[in-house]
């Protein structure tokens, strides 16, 4: 036989890597165009794109979601951070309308020329909407732009006396068509949108028109809002976060532990099932047959895969316990089949084709951390480091995020002395995920198109029914297949990476 089957593959009991590991080409008899991501993520939700954002606290907060979304992913909100504070964010993906600033930044009529001095240095925009209250709740009074400030020399004036009153708005609910129409016909530059009382309840902007791209691939539910997943733990304390979740409107939660399998996660999943039948519940993380079966058996809607292969992860080195993640998610994808319960290959994955790779092992969608990381939409700030332009990664059991409560994936929270499973580093500026994102998805498109399968259900098809063919690399086969023989070089997801020969 030329190759191996994904059963023979296995066999070896190896813990295999997805280094470890390559695909054999197919026919191809159709574009690349034709292929579809379509898949699956839990029982209930199917998005356009495999793609997901780990809950960590330098990967996924608003930002992130909301453009993964747009993009036909998925983002999971951390939970480190408050219950509030995270349904607060819930609350912003949920809300958000393409096209509508639903959170502008607003002033009251007390505010100094000064305050639109500072917003337009911070933030670079000086169109701001005032209320009565001076916040986004209050009643619509007047609106401030450039034209009302900029020839003004004395910037101690209260806005009340600069601002514009005169206002053209439109009422909630609009579509940004006619939003857009109001907009081209008033040749106004801003467009508050108000409620029956005239309340604020968002802005369109008019230098937001030419740029606004459709998002055909959108993850949307059926009321037409984004979709949204956040994380919590098996803690009791946090059956109150879930209810706060659930009451922002969160669509899935994933239960955040590094060991999954325990008496305390499949309570956690019982309670949800039972309290909560609209919410799909992730449960993991695992990475044998076993560990699958007893969360399926409590209702998990969908399994997280992954013990270990985080970039930012040393649970392997400190705990001697996981699996190779190419093992982990064929052992774990094959145990959940019979249940049509999906899993998430999470952790581990450097580039697109370790993405083909773990859906062709039998993975629904893939969890990534370090390749959201550092772009724009990553919470944090970019700095400078060695002339490189970084922002923080840190795994949620490094010392630094435990102390900031990021160890209750870790059953470690109450425990004096706090050993980290992960470490805490820099990487590179990616720019927008606007931009990853499509990219990934074409290359994913084309790495479809070698293996000859039209969608991800044939690729299982075609593990399932052992015609999709691999083979194990040799040491010098990976070598081989990566880049080799130049100085150095620039990395297309990755960004610029320095290789002395
Ligand atoms: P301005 O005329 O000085 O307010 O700035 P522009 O309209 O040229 O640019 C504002 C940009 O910032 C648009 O792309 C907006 O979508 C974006 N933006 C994001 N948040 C806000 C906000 O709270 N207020 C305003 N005015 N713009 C925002
Ligand atoms: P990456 O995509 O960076 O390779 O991996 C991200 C994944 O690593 C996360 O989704 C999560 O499962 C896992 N992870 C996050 N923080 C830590 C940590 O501190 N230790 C370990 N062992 N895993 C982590």
């Amino acid at each position: 036989m030329d190759g191996m089957t994904g059963r023979e593959l296995f066999q070896s009991r190896q813990s295999l890597t997805y280094d470890d590991i390559i695909i054999l080409p197919g026919h191809i008899d159709f574009a690349a165009q034709a292929v579809s991501l379509r898949t699956k993520l839990t029982r209930e939700i199917t998005l356009n794109t495999p793609l997901t954002s780990s809950p960590m606290d330098t990967v996924t907060e608003a930002e992130m979601a909301i453009q993964l979304a747009l993009l036909g992913g998925l983002g999971f909100i951390h939970y480190n951070n408050t219950p509030e504070e995270q349904a607060a964010i819930v609350r912003r993906v949920k809300r958000f309308e393409n096209g509508f600033i639903t959170d502008p930044i607003v002033l009251g009529p007390h505010h100094k020329i000064r305050d639109v001095d500072a917003i337009r240095a911070a933030h670079g925009f000086s169109g701001i909407p005032i209320t009565e209250t001076g916040d986004l709740q209050g009643k619509l009074i007047g609106i401030v732009t450039n034209r009302d400030t900029d020839l003004e020399q004395n910037r101690e004036i209260p806005l009340r006396e600069v601002m514009t009153t005169a206002l053209v708005t439109a009422p909630e609910g609009i579509s940004l068509r006619e939003a857009n129409q109001i907009l081209k016909e008033s040749k106004k530059g801003k467009l508050p949108i108000v409620d029956r009382r005239g309340y604020l309840v968002s802005l369109v902007s008019r230098t937001d028109l030419l740029k606004n791209r459709d998002y055909p691939e959108a993850s949307k539910s059926n009321q037409k809002q984004l979709m949204v997943g956040a994380a919590l733990s098996t803690r009791p304390e946090d059956r109150e976060r879930l209810e706060a979740l659930v009451a922002a409107g969160v669509d899935v939660v994933v239960i955040d532990a590094a060991q999954g399998d325990s008496t305390f996660q499949a309570e956690t999943i019982r309670h949800i099932k039972r309290n909560h039948k609209s919410v799909q519940v992730i449960g993991g993380n695992i990475v044998t047959q076993k560990q699958c079966a007893a969360l399926i058996a409590a209702g998990a809607d969908g399994v997280r895969i992954g013990m270990g292969p985080g970039s930012i992860c040393i649970t392997q080195e400190t705990m001697a316990v996981g699996r190779g993640q190419a093992a982990a998610v064929y052992h774990s994808a094959l145990a959940a089949r019979d249940s049509g319960v999906p899993v998430v290959a999470d952790g581990g994955i450097r580039d697109i084709g370790d993405v083909t790779k773990a859906l062709a092992l039998g993975a629904g969608t893939v969890m990534m951390g370090s390749m959201f990381a550092g772009t724009t939409e990553a919470p944090g700030e970019y700095f400078y480091k060695n002339g490189m332009r970084v922002k923080r990664y840190r795994g949620m059991a490094s010392i630094e995020a435990m102390e900031q409560g990021g160890s209750k994936r870790y059953f470690a929270d109450r425990e004096q002395i706090l050993v980290a499973q992960g470490v805490s580093g820099f990487v590179v500026d990616k720019g927008s995920v606007k931009n990853l994102v499509p990219y990934i998805l074409q290359g994913l498109r084309h790495s479809f198109q070698d293996l000859g399968v039209r969608d991800v259900t044939s690729l299982h098809d075609a593990l399932y029914g052992d015609s999709l063919l691999f083979e194990l690399r040799t040491h010098s086969a990976q070598k081989e297949g990566g880049v080799h023989s130049l100085h150095s070089y620039e990395h297309p997801t990755l960004g610029k990476r320095e290789r002395e020969k």
